[in-house]
């Protein structure tokens, strides 16, 4: 099967949050999704939106096995999600997504003439009454939650005093977040209504508003809080991966606008039948081995015949063979994924954050010329090994260090070229790739261009014309033109199996 995949670079992150701009004006700017940012940026270490919803402890989301060793939903069997189906326990509450505030900015206007600055206080979108603000969908940001805030993160398990203080000399790096369209999605298997599926032909997972009945065992069952409840529809809402762009071959929105050109996006072949073993892998630290294996080499030709012979079209092999998201994950394994802990199979992976290390070497009195000195300052990053493990490899370092080692290989390659330096002897074999696998994975993270960037094959010519015709009634055709477009009244549309969703401002708001 072929499933569209993310890579995000997270050394290129700047943090400038333009991505779930983008995003909210084009899905959530409508009433019932004030709180609701299907792409959010964070800041690491933190704790994240909803607050410390990494914590599964808390929240039960995803999958764990059971005595057997077999998978089942954290949150328990059907029997047991049935008995709370009035009453769900794990939902995180409005104070954990953040409470939306807007100001008063009326009484700026209309304030009389008098000694004192007139000042906005805080209003809250969804109550319209002013209220004091304590926490926000994106409090962190920049270290604003300080060491304090930071110390809850669930990524600092077990780390003790070691990042805690590396912490406080004020080093961290962002995450963006959306929804990670997983192969084994806890939503689609939470949802007791069938409204949640996982597309066949690309795997974008998605909710059927007609069918959705508004339980919410998608949002307590999703590990990663990537479902949300929109409290005017009473129903389930989630990224779409764009799905309307993607259909014509464009990249999402917030890949189309990140400033720091850090997304890459690109079909994965899998193999299907081997999803359920993989996610049942006895010790999470080989969950991230057991999800590279379920993936395909589409240059494999075996492998094209039998993508084929499933209905896999030959335009998407050929995409297939240029995608970004397979090399960065599976030929070059520098792409990790979010906590495959949780067991969902997720398919939006990171390239983990190197970009201090030439300030440690520098800082140690260390040759940042000298590779094997660069690699041994990578145990001496600011943000240890084993904190990026706990957020990619469940707790294994040993993948995170060979990433960050590949990494700087580029770079010292790179600046031996470019100073006319000797390469190091053996440098490319000390990280087990050859010069050309360095210089091609220099070329995807530092040069790619938007069409290397984004290899989307658009949907089957067959609905081509739908999808245009659609596009343009979306985008271009508002009733008196897109000016006159209320962006508070939800845009309903159809989808090719006829399935209706919500969203999608026109290109006037956007
Ligand atoms: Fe479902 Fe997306 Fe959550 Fe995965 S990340 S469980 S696909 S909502
Ligand atoms: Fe990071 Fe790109 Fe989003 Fe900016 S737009 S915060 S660089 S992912």
């Amino acid at each position: 099967m072929a499933q569209i995949a993310m890579v995000m670079n997270l050394d290129k992150c700047i943090g400038c949050h333009t991505c779930s701009v983008t995003c909210k004006q084009t899905w959530t700017n409508r009433p019932g999704t004030e709180y609701v940012y299907f792409n959010n940026v964070e800041t690491k270490p933190g704790t994240g939106y909803p607050r410390r919803y990494e914590d599964q402890g808390q929240w039960k989301g995803g999958w764990a096995l059971d005595r057997k060793g077999r998978l089942q939903l954290k949150a328990g069997g059907r029997l047991r999600r049935l008995l709370s189906i009035f009453y769900n326990p794990n939902l995180p509450s409005i104070d954990d997504y953040g409470d939306p505030w807007t100001y008063d900015y009326q009484t700026l206007i209309d304030a009389p003439a008098g000694t004192l600055t007139p000042s906005a206080h805080s209003i809250s979108a969804l109550t319209g009454r002013d209220m004091r603000v304590r926490w926000g969908s994106n409090w962190e940001d920049d270290l604003a939650g300080g060491p304090a805030g930071a110390a809850a993160d669930p990524d600092l398990a077990g780390l003790g005093d070691r990042v805690r203080l590396a912490f406080e000399q004020v080093f961290m790096f962002y995450l963006p977040r959306i929804c990670e369209h997983c192969l084994n999605p806890s939503c689609v298997a939470s949802c007791p209504s069938g409204a949640m599926y996982k597309r066949e032909e690309d795997g974008i997972v998605l909710v059927d508003q007609d069918r959705c009945r508004g339980w919410r065992f998608c949002v307590s069952g999703c590990p990663y809080k990537k479902v949300y409840f929109n409290h005017r529809t009473g129903k389930a809402e989630k990224c779409t991966l764009c799905f309307p762009r993607i259909e014509a071959g464009q990249p999402t929105i917030c890949a189309e606008t990140c400033v720091g050109r850090l997304r890459y996006l690109g079909l994965v072949l899998y193999d299907a039948d081997k999803v359920l073993r993989a996610a049942a892998t006895a010790d999470p630290r080989d969950l991230y081995h057991a999800q590279l294996s379920v993936f395909l080499d589409p240059d494999d030709p075996d492998v094209r015949a039998a993508a084929a012979r499933q209905g896999v079209p030959a335009d998407w092999l050929d995409a297939a063979r240029r995608s970004p998201a397979y090399a960065l994950i599976a030929r070059h394994r520098v792409a990790l994924p979010l906590h495959p802990e949780y067991r969902t199979l997720p398919m939006v992976w990171y390239i983990p954050p190197l970009s201090p290390v030439a300030d440690t070497v520098t800082a140690a009195g260390y040759d940042a010329d000298d590779p094997d000195q660069v690699f041994a300052a990578i145990e001496a990053l600011r943000v240890p090994a084993e904190y990026l493990a706990n957020l990619f490899t469940a707790g294994d370092p040993g993948p995170v260090r060979r990433v960050l080692r590949t990494l700087a290989a580029v770079r010292t390659l790179m600046r031996a070229g470019q100073l006319g330096l000797a390469v190091p002897d053996g440098l490319a074999a000390s990280v087990g790739a050859t010069e050309a696998d360095l210089a091609d994975l220099y070329r995807l993270l530092a040069i790619a261009k938007y069409d290397e960037r984004y290899v989307i094959p658009p949907a089957h010519a067959e609905d081509a014309g739908r999808l245009m015709a659609q596009h343009e009634q979306l985008f271009c055709a508002q009733p008196g033109g897109p000016d006159s477009f209320h962006p508070a009244a939800a845009q309903e549309f159809r989808d090719r199996d006829g399935r209706r969703h919500l969203g999608l401002s026109p290109r006037g708001q956007s």
